[in-house]
């Protein structure tokens, strides 16, 4: 379509730079968007698609009025998408020709700052990557709302993903020379809005940010990302914290799958903060409290030190019960001193931030006042150096008036006696007024007339406004006539006039001033970013630590006792959230203990009995431990897990398409090539996602392997009951079951967890708690009486055969090869088939195999099949 005016021509050549992003071109009171922009616009937001010319040339169009932009802008960066603001930056007025326009601002989901996309109790990071030679990938992490910026280098792919995975990016920014299987890879599992910056030079006014880094890497890693801010915000990053750099090392390695199947702060399959471990955990009583919370769980730390110093208040907020709850009140009042700083730095502020800001440093000393009161070293040492803000307290208390209106350009944000000059104005106005009212006071007095008024309007300005009615008692000549309505006339005095340009000119000055005032304030706000800053990451630890302090009281939680490389000693451990979700006193603790002899445990169990809890409780309380919470059980010791694998659950695999088994397979290889003697493996039914005896001889080498060559910590369930002969071979594995019972011929779940293999399996009393039809119930039982014959007379062969060669791992795998034959006898390998056909039959054996083949077993009731196995036997001359 042709661009037939000029500021079509100018909105083309504007959108070639922003092909990924809606251009919003200012138009009057407009937003308006073109062609492709106005048709997904239009649908996106449900506005209206009109068009802009005539015929040929039309051109599809949609608008919205810049009054209520922000609110269509949020709805399209919550899409994922991003939008690019389009200004007239001259006065129309002034223009010749087309209005000079240019983009002032690209708002995308990374870097917006306020609106639906922004949750308080939630960061919004922006990622980005930069790829070096070799392996190497680093990684830069913004979040603009709060100013914290961290970065690190990692040595692989998935390494990358599940440090990314724990960010929970909304945007990631990467090179375009970046390949394209890895772009997809981006978007397929971060689900990621992806933007592109080439450049790593150096930024001049952002040299401070990355002053503590050394090494070139890190540094052109943080760059990619300042550019990208530089180019899309269009804005000062003086609110940006100095980069941090730090290990992934330092923290709990989790991969992306097991932090999304512990469901440490979402559910797996509703992604709700209810049933997380999260949700257990959250009493904070400020949104910045709730983020840290949020990020610690994602972050288990590793160094003993850190997480017993977090231990140690905790341990001092649950001693003492009212500075516990004076701090919650305290905190109460605190309001989002990271976001209210970011806003300051970015220039958004009105009055009312002010408030809030003064209002929560007000409440600073009364906190540090509370935790000095408990004599915590840890919080001792963490406010040591910290300003309290107080030179901003007393600015803000002597400058902002309490209730001040959003907008900072219609006054009354100033307070009395900040200003001489705006006290004057003040006067003046205040002065003028009040003679005003004298004024209507004393006419009313002078005419009689009563109903005699004083008003004001924008056009005319002051004047006397009497009714028609009662014109005829007004001397005449008093007054000079002004306007006329239709029950009233309007008069004006000299002395009026000179009095109203003296109010109008204060109005207009205090104004003017007030504005200036408040603009100059929020600069003098901007020099204590920093230390507002660091008070606000020192408040949102205390709270995430008597949130932690509550827990542990509420649900009586115990201090974990910590030594590194040391065994796990769990005593009356429980689910935390599982606890929290059945009625109080209904769960069943259990103990866990792992270490020396006990290193893996095969759980063994049946279907509900509370295999995958019980392996989900060991991780939770790791975590919790590690995050320097308290943990539900009676005692505790632990060591300090450096990762954690899970292979639990497959729910979310099969949404995502891909092959449960595959899946299944690369987690297990990526638990066993990167876990160490320090990590803690939990596997579930591994392997059940083949056919038996494939899936069974995987589970078993998978199990030998980790004891061989791994020596993690292992819990392994298995419905396999097969391999807990596997106790016999492998000192350090123990056989542990879950009990149940049968009572009047239906299973009792007792979720006790004991030692020793579990002796049958309970699918069938499962299927019968189900209902299934009594016959189906029946049949099933005959079966697996057979099978159960079955695998005993293969269990002994096997136990005759390893007993005759026990000395290597190798020959045990040579023994299930000798075994195969009397195993496969219930499937006949090709070669028996074959001889099987080569032998002579009679024709009546021949009948009776035929009518074997033939039978279709599902439609048949025990008692019909042996009925038929009775007349076949006959028929064979039995
Ligand atoms: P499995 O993995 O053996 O199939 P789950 O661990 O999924 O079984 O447990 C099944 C259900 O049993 C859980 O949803 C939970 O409600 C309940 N449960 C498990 N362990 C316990 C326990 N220790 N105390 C009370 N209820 C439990």
């Amino acid at each position: 379509m042709a661009a037939t005016t000029p500021m079509m021509e100018q909105y083309l050549r504007i959108k070639a730079d922003y092909e990924d992003a809606f251009l919003f071109f200012r138009l009057g009171d407009f937003y308006e968007m073109f062609y492709d922009d106005a048709k997904k616009a239009a649908k996106e937001l449900e506005i209206t698609l009109t068009a802009r010319g005539k015929g040929e040339d039309r051109i599809p169009m949609c608008g919205v009025p810049y009054h209520s932009a922000e609110h269509y802008i949020a709805q399209l960066i919550e899409k994922g998408y991003k939008v690019a603001i389009c200004e007239q930056t001259e006065d129309p007025a002034m223009a010749k020709g087309v209005v000079r326009r240019e983009v002032v601002q690209i708002i995308t989901p990374g870097t917006v700052m306020e609106g639906q996309a922004i949750h308080d109790n939630e960061n919004n990071y922006l990622l980005s990557i930069t790829p070096f030679e070799g392996e190497e990938i680093g990684l830069a992490a913004v979040d603009m709302t709060t100013g914290e910026f961290k970065v690190t280098i990692l040595t692989d792919f998935e390494e990358l993903i599940n440090e990314m995975t724990g960010y929970r990016p909304k945007e990631v920014i990467i090179p375009s020379s970046l390949d394209v299987e890895k772009q997809q890879t981006f978007e397929a599992r971060l689900k990621v809005t992806l933007s592109y910056e080439d450049h790593t030079e150096p930024v001049t006014e952002a040299v401070a940010l990355v002053e503590t880094l050394s090494e070139g890497k890190i540094k052109e890693t943080c760059y990619q990302l300042i550019r990208y801010l530089q180019r899309t915000t269009k804005r000062s990053l003086e609110h940006l914290q100095q980069a941090v750099y730090y290990l992934p090392q330092e923290y709990m390695s989790m991969d992306a799958h097991s932090k999304r199947n512990l469901e440490l702060v979402e559910t797996l399959i509703d992604k709700k903060k209810q049933g997380s471990l999260l949700w257990v955990l959250d009493q904070t009583e400020t949104a910045m409290g709730a983020r840290m919370l949020k990020q610690w769980i994602e972050r288990p730390l590793l160094n003993k030190q850190t997480i017993e110093n977090r231990h140690e208040l905790v341990d001092k907020l649950i001693q003492h019960f009212f500075q516990r709850e004076s701090l919650q009140e305290q905190l109460q009042g605190v309001y989002d001193l990271e976001r209210l700083s970011g806003r300051v730095a970015f220039g958004n502020v009105n009055g009312r931030d002010l408030i809030q800001l003064k209002k929560s440093l007000e409440k600073i000393p009364e906190i540090f006042n509370t935790l000095h009161e408990l004599n915590s070293s840890y919080a001792n040492s963490l406010m040591q150096n910290i300003s309290d803000c107080s030179e901003l307290r007393d600015l803000l208390e002597t400058s902002i008036e309490e209730n001040c209106p959003v907008s900072i350009t219609e006054g009354g944000i100033i307070k009395d006696r900040y200003s001489d000059q705006l006290d004057d104005y003040r006067d003046a106005m205040r002065n003028g007024k009040a003679w005003i009212a004298a004024l209507e006071k004393q006419e009313k007095e002078i005419t009689g007339i009563r109903s005699l008024k004083v008003g004001f309007n924008k056009v005319f300005g002051y004047y006397i406004e009497v009714t028609k009615a009662n014109l005829s008692q007004l001397p005449e000549g008093r007054y000079e006539r002004k306007q006329t309505l239709t029950n009233a006339e309007r008069f004006i005095t000299e002395d009026l006039k000179e009095k109203e340009a003296l109010i109008l000119e204060a109005e207009e000055k205090s104004g003017k001033l007030e504005y200036e005032l408040f603009m100059a304030i929020r600069e003098q706000v901007k020099a204590f970013i920093r230390p507002l800053q660091q008070l606000a990451n020192v408040i949102s630890i205390f709270d995430v630590l008597q949130s932690f302090a509550e827990v542990a009281e509420r649900h009586r939680y115990v201090k974990p006792e910590l030594k590194p490389a040391g065994n796990v000693d769990i005593r009356e451990g429980r689910h935390p959230v599982v606890e929290k979700m059945i009625d109080e006193g209904d769960y069943v603790a259990n103990d866990i203990v792992l270490g020396d002899d006990r290193e893996l445990l095969l759980i063994t169990g049946p279907n509900m009995a509370g295999k995958s809890t019980y392996m989900r409780q060991l991780a939770l309380i790791s975590v919790m431990a590690q995050t320097g919470c308290y943990v539900p059980a009676t005692h505790a010791e632990l060591p300090i897990f450096d990762q954690i694998f899970t292979r639990i659950g497959a729910a979310d695999d099969l949404a995502h398409g891909q092959s449960t088994f595959m899946v299944e397979m690369l987690e297990t290889k990526h638990a066993v090539s990167k876990s160490t003697r320090n990590s803690l493996i939990l596997l579930d039914e591994i392997g059940r996602g083949t056919s038996t005896y494939d899936g069974m001889s995987l589970a078993q080498a998978i199990i030998e392997y980790i004891h061989d060559e791994i020596g993690a910590k292992t819990l392994f369930s298995t419905h396999y009951h097969e391999l807990t002969h596997l106790e016999n071979d492998l000192p350090k594995l123990k056989n542990v079951h879950v009990s149940a019972k049968e009572e009047n011929g239906t299973v009792v779940f007792l979720h006790k967890v004991v030692d020793g293999a579990a002796d049958r399996s309970y699918g069938i009393y499962v299927a019968e708690l189900a209902e299934l039809p009594d016959k189906l119930i029946n049949r099933a039982k005959v079966i697996l009486a057979e099978f159960e014959k079955e695998q005993s007379d293969i269990q002994a062969h096997r136990l005759k055969v390893s007993d005759e060669d026990k000395e290597s791992r190798t020959s045990f795998f040579q023994t299930e090869a000798t075994n195969q034959p009397t195993q496969l006898s219930l499937f006949p390998t090709d070669s028996e088939k074959t001889s099987a056909k080569k032998d002579a039959l009679t024709k009546t054996q021949k009948k009776v195999l035929d009518d074997l083949t033939t039978l279709n077993l599902l439609h048949v009731s025990p008692i019909e099949a042996i009925q038929l196995l009775d007349k076949l036997q006959r028929k064979l001359g039995h």
